[in-house]
């Protein structure tokens, strides 16, 4: 069935044969449970005697099912598929959201080092691994635009910016699905459409914005990302137009499938057929219907489509055909992995010991963590000398559950190195190293306790702590920090209303620095947070999210100075909360502010009490070198600069293009990424970096849909997104 020579066309007419065929022998009850995803549980101790979810297996009634992990389990799920009537295999998915037991850094990290490759790969080792466990479908990548720090899972995409979103969406369903092979799984966009819209940073919020902004801002990772082949894509929570995203038909129909041509299978968020109930929509038999209507073939975890379609289909509400088409799509799906061929094509009895976790996978997590630190400011402290005497000191030094970050449910917590283990070892006979925790994450035990949810840290007495590091610091030459949020404090409904350092850290910070020694902090965490405070006392700042498994090591690489930091913010980190939603590429408003403006300006938009600036823009990160920028030159469409290594280390640096259209007929950016390009520079080294603006990069979606207005661009070219950075002439279009 999977033969490669054949064409494309004739293995979709083989397909689409095949389910045919099946599909004529099909009950409506057999199709609806095509349609069904239910939460799995292991069948370990002979458990699988009385499972509810075998007996639906077996009776046709679940097709599909989530957070199972494991061989064993997964083949008595589809060797009881196999005793069923038609036979039909199981299709089995989880959340591999940044690897699966080898862990990459949060997504927010990952894609703070703008390293389209090794993205890539993350989603390439994930895939051999969660396959090798008998996982086929990840409901990964999460694609969607963030604009507020409040929000939790800004943690789980890929920042603020729609043109690096896209790249990032391309290079993990790459990653993910290669051409279907036995160590590749399908990937499942998510949440579409908006979801990181939410009003006021809170998870699950209401969504309210123009066809426009939706367009230019928010669609183009999804879009970027079902083009590159996704084989399903996951409804958002929120409402599109006052309509939840899973009846949206105008989402789903319209604009997924017909604009956007794609032909994979949908699948609802979890129970959000039944939170149709909630929006005020209907009970769930109606909700059901308007799911289907809108083009929605899944439904996770509701049970409306099996318990309510075949009642609507009796009234008349839904058609044969509507269902048919639903449980055509998820057949294809499960078709496209194999599995008819072979339903234990993931099951194999040897790969779940040899493909997982193994020293080389490891290496790449090791090597992406160290890319996506940023380094945020740095007094000539950093790297750190291997020798003297150094203290370790916060909540997250020796805080092995919480080092992956949120969304890893397969990490193995105790195959991986704490910061203080492998600092441990990389200052082995060279250097003294003391340790102290310092503080609680918060003096609200309720609080560290929500923002701990299952691995919450022990809450201990305050005062105790800082007194233990106080006198280890005491004794230092250098005192580092590990600090910020623990791993559930960001994710999904994870939102704070506060992004200030927490009460208990900032104490013990205030009192760190009365000291007078040079203090580093590594700040931990899944989201900008405010580290306006932190940027004046600290000697140096290292934002360092949550690296995954082998962070500890990687954070070691750079904070000793055996790598270089290259990572650079692809979020806007704020001066205070209030600033929020805070993004580089707004619009200018009538009563712009300069940016770099320094005092208020009355009847000018802008605060009273903090400035417009952000406290660390996009694209930027500081280096262990130096990089010097020349003009930028400008032949025809190509545009180009020359970056020269000016310092003392062999370095990588990414080189961003941005681009405003100064005149148009609709307000637009004051300017958008349009390229970049990561390069490495040996000291003393230059390079030519050429951009070719196409009309794509200069298109953008209007009130009358997409436009290419003839006229002037400023083309911009530097290290970050800050005006002053940016080395910038006009191309004038005709
Ligand atoms: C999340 C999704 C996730 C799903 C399945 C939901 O609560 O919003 O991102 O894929 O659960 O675990």
């Amino acid at each position: 069935m999977l033969m490669t020579s054949m064409t494309g066309l004739a293995q979709d007419q083989q397909m689409n044969a095949f389910i045919d065929q099946l599909m004529a022998k099909m009950t409506v009850e057999e199709k609806l449970g095509q349609m069904n995803l239910l939460p799995g549980q292991s069948f370990a101790t002979g458990a699988e005697k009385d499972s509810p979810l075998l007996k639906l297996v077996a009776e046709g009634k679940l097709g599909t099912v989530l957070n199972l992990k494991g061989v064993d389990d997964i083949r008595k799920l589809q060797e009881t598929a196999q005793k069923s009537r038609l036979k039909i295999p199981v299709l089995v998915g989880m959340d591999v959201i940044h690897g699966y037991e080898t862990v990459f850094p949060i997504p927010l990290g990952m894609s703070c080092s703008w390293d389209l490759k090794a993205i890539e790969q993350t989603a390439r080792i994930a895939a051999k691994e969660a396959t090798a466990d008998g996982i086929c479908w990840t409901y990964s990548p999460m694609v969607d635009i963030a604009l507020d720090a409040r929000w939790g899972r800004i943690a789980e995409g890929n920042g603020e910016d729609p043109f690096l979103g896209s790249r990032i969406a391309e290079a993990l369903v790459k990653g993910y699905q290669g051409n279907y092979g036995p160590e590749n799984m399908m990937a499942c966009v998510k949440h579409y459409a908006l979801y990181g819209g939410a009003e006021a940073g809170r998870d699950y919020n209401t969504v309210d914005m123009s066809h426009v902004r939706m367009y230019n801002q928010y669609f183009p990772p999804y879009e970027a990302a079902v083009k590159a082949g996704a084989g399903s894509v996951m409804t958002s929570f929120n409402v599109v137009d006052h309509i939840p995203a899973t009846a949206n038909k105008w989402l789903i129909d319209d604009v997924l499938r017909k604009e956007w041509q794609w032909n994979g299978f949908v699948v609802t968020d979890y129970g959000s057929i039944g939170e149709i109930t909630q929006h005020g929509l209907g009970d769930l038999q109606q909700a059901s219907v308007l799911a289907l209507k809108a083009g929605t073939d899944m439904d996770m975890c509701s049970e409306g489509y099996i318990n309510t379609l075949e009642q609507s289909l009796k009234e008349g509400k839904v058609t044969m055909a509507d269902i048919d088409q639903a449980c055509r799509r998820i057949l294809e799906a499960k078709y496209k992995l194999g599995l008819f061929e072979n339903p234990f094509r993931f099951l194999d009895p040897k790969r779940h010991t040899t493909d997982i976790y193994t020293p080389e996978h490891r290496q790449a997590a090791r090597n992406l963590a160290a890319e996506s630190f940023v380094l945020l400011k740095n007094d000539n402290v950093l790297p750190l000398k291997k020798q003297g005497r150094i203290a370790l000191i916060g909540p997250m030094a020796d805080n092995r559950v919480n080092m992956v970050g949120t969304w890893s449910p397969t990490a193995v917590n105790d195959r991986y190195a704490t910061l203080k283990e492998a600092m441990e070892q990389a200052l082995k006979g060279k250097a003294t190293l003391s340790y102290a925790q310092g503080c609680n994450f918060t003096n609200d035990s309720t609080m560290q306790k929500n923002g701990g949810f299952y691995r919450a840290t022990p809450f201990k007495d305050g005062e105790q702590l800082k007194q233990e590091a106080l006198r280890i610091a005491s004794e230092a030459d250098v005192i580092v920090c590990a600090m910020g949020e623990s791993a559930e404090m960001s994710g999904e409904c994870s939102s704070r209303a506060t992004l200030e350092m927490f009460d208990a850290q900032k104490e013990l910070l205030e009192a760190l620095t009365a000291l007078g020694k040079p203090l580093v902090i590594l700040n931990f965490a899944g989201r900008p947070t405010v580290l306006t405070w932190e940027k004046e006392h600290a000697a140096a700042l290292l934002q360092v999210w949550f690296g995954g498994s082998e962070a500890g090591d990687a954070i070691c690489d750079v904070l000793f100075g055996d790598k270089v930091p290259s990572g650079k913010l692809t979020t806007s980190m704020p001066q205070a909360t209030g600033q929020e939603p805070l993004y580089y590429n707004h619009l200018p408003t009538g009563r712009p502010i300069p940016e770099g403006t320094k005092t208020f300006s009355k009847f000018g938009s802008n605060y009273m009490d903090v400035r417009n600036d952000p406290l660390f823009p996009f694209g930027f990160g500081l280096s262990y070198t130096t990089f010097e920028y020349s003009d930028i030159s400008l032949h025809g469409r190509t545009a180009s600069v020359t970056v020269k290594n000016t310092g003392e280390r062999d370095a990588d640096e990414i080189v961003q293009l941005y681009i405003h259209d100064v005149v148009a007929s609709i307000s637009r950016p004051v300017r958008e990424l349009k390229g970049f390009e990561r390069i490495h520079l040996k000291k003393g080294e230059s390079k030519e970096v050429k951009f070719e603006i196409t009309d794509d990069l200069l298109r953008f979606y209007g009130t009358n849909g997409y436009t290419l207005e003839p006229g002037d661009f400023d083309i911009m070219i530097g290290p970050s997104s800050s005006l002053e950075q940016l080395k910038k002439v006009t191309l004038t279009i005709r």
